[in-house]
């Protein structure tokens, strides 16, 4: 049994005081969950998120992490940082990273490999655009990306990978994939987790949904049989709207 995740992507939203805002309402709110409830604030608020969080069920993520644990890499934060800070789970690989920052499949390897080193879950992200989509190409997008994002890794380690389903045409656009589409490819996805590290352990790795999902079309997602979870952007920034998808 995959235990359900649900995880709000906070992107470059909040300052340090609507974070505590934003934390206040929200840790009533989801204390009863039934899955793994994580967030994953911009970098200067994890302090102050952290802090917050501390005896609560909600866990702490960031949403980047180098591969390095110091050195001369301005702009960049390590795992170790993240760790003193109660840091538990990290995204690696959002396509915004990807589109804009010239993130590749090899730096997104290294990130999850040096994560993992430090007991950090990554959330690994992998995603067609809508030409691949349209040209008939997803499948061998989504299981390249998932291969290279988990080369060189231990079957142990693999298992507790996360990794994150997110269509690039769905993600802020309010265009969610469908449920049926969304399981589809997370199958092919597990398919070739399965094609490298064995059934047994594809079978063990969570792999979420994002891409638009939010209160109205969380429960029929977390139908699906493959579907172990949901990555959440814009519903993420409201206390309500994030804890009716973690409800789901
Ligand atoms: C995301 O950025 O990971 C995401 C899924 O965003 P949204 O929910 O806003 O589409």
């Amino acid at each position: 049994m995959r235990t359900p995740i649900i995880a709000g992507n906070w992107k470059m939203n909040m300052t340090p005081g609507e974070a505590e805002q934003l934390i206040m309402e929200l840790i009533p709110l989801v204390k009863n969950a039934t899955c793994e409830v994580v967030v994953c604030p911009p970098f200067v608020d994890i302090d102050i998120v952290g802090r917050l969080l501390v005896g609560t069920n909600i866990h702490l993520g960031a949403q980047n992490v180098h591969w390095a644990n110091k050195g001369a890499f301005t702009g960049e934060i390590s795992p170790d940082m993240l760790q003193s800070l109660g840091v538990t789970h990290v995204i690696i690989g959002h396509s915004e990273r990807r589109q804009y920052f010239g993130e590749t499949d090899e730096t997104v390897n290294k990130r999850a490999k040096a994560a993992l080193e430090l007991n950090l879950t990554p959330i690994i992200c992998v995603g067609e655009t809508l030409e691949q989509r349209e040209n008939g190409v997803t499948e061998s997008i989504v299981s390249k990306q998932t291969i290279a994002a988990l080369a060189g890794i231990e079957k142990m380690d693999v298992e507790r990978s996360i990794i994150a389903y997110e269509p690039i045409w769905a993600i802020g656009t309010g265009k969610t994939a469908s449920a049926q589409e969304a399981d589809d490819t997370i199958r092919v996805i597990r398919k070739a987790i399965s094609g490298v590290y064995g059934e047994e352990t594809a079978e063990r790795v969570r792999i979420l949904y994002g891409g638009s999902m939010n209160p109205k079309n969380a429960s029929e997602l977390m139908a699906m049989p493959q579907i172990d979870g949901g990555l959440i952007g814009g519903a993420s920034l409201r206390a309500e709207d994030f804890s009716k998808v973690v409800n789901y």
